[in-house]
């Protein structure tokens, strides 16, 4: 059906035919273009950023036959980084930190192995070019992979900054320069996060990196800072001393907010009893940059109101990450964002617009993690154009905290299943263990703790698992698996361990803290 504004008026403000919404200008009067029947979008559904929900769900749609594009462009950070196709976790994220954090414990076994008799010796600190070199050689096949996957899956892929001209149309602006617009009849924004810096801290933006810097640095970090107290701070300040720089953390309030806070004290307790510093209740004041070259940082305690200075040679923001959703051109659409710039998700990560659909780390209420943005993309997609009707369950999300001794858990802490079921409906069980390859070497196994809390009804149903130990991400993996089908602790109790390891230790667990009993148990 035809609408009643004239197509050669209509042609004058938009250069594509195929558009099918959108406002135009019509004697001087901005008019609601409602739909054309013989006007068709260009795509069935338009990606903008080639991260992890967005590469998902724009492969998942174009297995389903759909017309699809993607679009990724990844803005310089401001010391100037620059990545490729995948996003935060193939280039900064995930991937990079993950092989820095095994890369310490690969210099960890070292001073194990004489122990075990290898003779062999370490160098006190890893030979950093050819560590960032062998990482980021690695993370150029995956960005090289995910291009073919695309062309394999017939995605179309464009390197284009994209940003909206209407409801259906996007703008992608290319890295020479070159426009185009485009006009799709879905669109979803996977535009993910990117770190903060202190508005008030000057120096900061001028001196300071961020987790977008710290894998490709030309130099070895050297002394460094790591200023914040969550996972990226405790990653980074974790791997870099295990890879032999000294690292200090400075923490405003608590370290890992959200998790259970008694595991979150024993990660940093292990931290600082390794030989990394902490700065309780410090923030930054300024930072400068000496006739050294080095970083002067000033700092205020904010328990005793004392300033304080010293030098380091990197320092690095960790102070938390902001959603890219600022130059996206929302205000050309109805898409609300909250306050901190997230995209409200009206249902089902359905924007405020009916066609426009936010996954991964730009959602509100979302969880900031790789699978999450993965799955989230996939039943979308299958949601958008297969007839599914499966959604994105956000509980019971299992994560793994990489410091150096690991810490995985998967939901609830034991304050919130407090907050939620009142303290005397919960049990907590918890176990001191010792690892076994801990034994030969006398390493401290003061931190190695497990944590089950459950419901205080007759089965026990299992609300949140939490462990502190080698490998913890491999651990809790399965169990977060056995919550999903209503794990309960008689069901842990009838599971077989497997000896001798680490995680047998979780279906042992039978000390509740209730009781006040010495909750280390030994091997055997
Ligand atoms: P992203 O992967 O960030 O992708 C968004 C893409 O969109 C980017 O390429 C961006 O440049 C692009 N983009 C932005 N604006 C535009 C635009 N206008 N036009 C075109 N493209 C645009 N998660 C885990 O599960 N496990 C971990 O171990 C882990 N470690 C992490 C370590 C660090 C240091 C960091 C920073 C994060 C880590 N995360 C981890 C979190 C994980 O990386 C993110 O949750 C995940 O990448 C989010 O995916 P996404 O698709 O939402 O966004
Ligand atoms: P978070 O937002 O979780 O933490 C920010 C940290 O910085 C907090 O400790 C906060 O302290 C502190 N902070 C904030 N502002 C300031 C300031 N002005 N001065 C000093 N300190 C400040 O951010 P992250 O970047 O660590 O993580 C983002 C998300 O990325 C996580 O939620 C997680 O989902 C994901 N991620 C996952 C990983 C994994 O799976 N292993 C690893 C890394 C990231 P305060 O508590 O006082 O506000």
């Amino acid at each position: 059906m035809a609408s009643s504004i004239c197509r050669m008026c209509l042609s004058k403000f938009v250069n594509n035919w195929q558009f099918s919404y959108g406002k135009v200008l019509h004697n001087s009067r901005t008019i609601k273009v409602r739909y054309f029947s013989d006007f068709k979008d260009q795509y069935d559904l338009v990606v903008i950023g080639g991260g992890s929900g967005g590469l998902a769900c724009s492969k998942q749609a174009a297995l389903l036959d759909k017309k699809v594009l993607v679009m990724d462009y990844v803005d310089p950070s401001p010391q100037g980084t620059k990545w490729g196709l995948g996003g935060t976790c193939v280039n900064v994220g995930c991937i990079p930190k993950k092989l820095m954090h095994h890369a310490s414990l690969v210099g960890d076994a070292v001073n194990d192995a004489s122990k075990y008799g290898w003779n062999v010796t370490r160098d006190k600190t890893v030979e950093w070019s050819v560590l960032v070199e062998a990482v980021q050689n690695y993370i150029k096949s995956l960005n090289w992979g995910h291009r073919v996957q695309l062309k394999d899956k017939n995605v179309e892929y464009l390197n284009a900054k994209g940003s909206f001209l209407d409801e259906n149309t996007i703008r992608a602006v290319m890295a020479n320069g070159k426009q185009k617009s485009i006009t799709a009849s879905n669109i979803v924004i996977a535009t993910g996060m990117r770190p903060r810096y202190p508005t008030d801290v000057p120096g900061a933006l001028e001196y300071a990196i961020s987790s977008d810097d710290i894998f490709t640095l030309k130099k070895p970090p050297g002394k460094t800072l790591v200023i914040g107290a969550s996972y990226v701070a405790l990653e980074s300040a974790g791997f870099l001393h295990g890879l032999g720089f000294p690292t200090s953390v400075m923490v405003r309030s608590i370290p890992l907010r959200g998790f259970d806070q008694q595991m979150a004290s024993f990660v940093t307790d292990h931290m600082e009893a390794i030989g990394i510093p902490f700065l309780w209740s410090c923030i930054p004041v300024c930072l400068e940059k000496n006739s050294n070259g080095k970083i002067v940082v000033t700092y205020k305690d904010t328990k005793t109101g004392f300033t304080f200075t010293d030098t380091y040679d990197t320092v690095m923001m960790a102070i938390g990450r902001s959603p890219s959703t600022s130059g996206l051109g929302l205000e050309n659409t109805g898409v609300d964002l909250n306050d901190k710039g997230y995209i409200i998700s009206t249902r089902n990560e359905r924007s405020t617009v009916k066609h426009i659909y936010a996954v991964g780390d730009v959602l509100e209420g979302g969880i900031e993690l790789t699978p999450v943005a993965i799955k989230a993309g996939r039943l979308l997609a299958r949601r958008l154009f297969d007839n599914k009707s499966d959604y994105m369950d956000y509980t019971k999300v299992p994560t793994t905290v990489f410091t150096p001794l690991e810490y995985g858990a998967v939901g609830l802490s034991e304050e919130a299943a407090i907050r939620r079921y009142g303290n005397d409906n919960i049990e907590v069980y918890h176990a001191f263990y010792k690892p076994l390859e801990y034994t030969i070497p006398e390493k401290s196994a003061d931190q190695c703790y497990i944590k089950v809390v459950c419901r205080r009804e007759e089965n026990e149903e299992v609300l949140g698992l939490h462990f502190l130990g080698p490998h913890a991400g491999e651990v809790v993996q399965g169990f977060a698996a056995a919550m999903r089908c209503g794990l309960t602790r008689s069901l842990l109790e009838s599971t077989v361990g497997i000896h001798p390891t680490s995680a047998e230790e979780i279906v042992r667990i039978h000390i509740t803290k209730r009781s006040g009993i010495d909750p280390t148990v030994t091997g055997c």
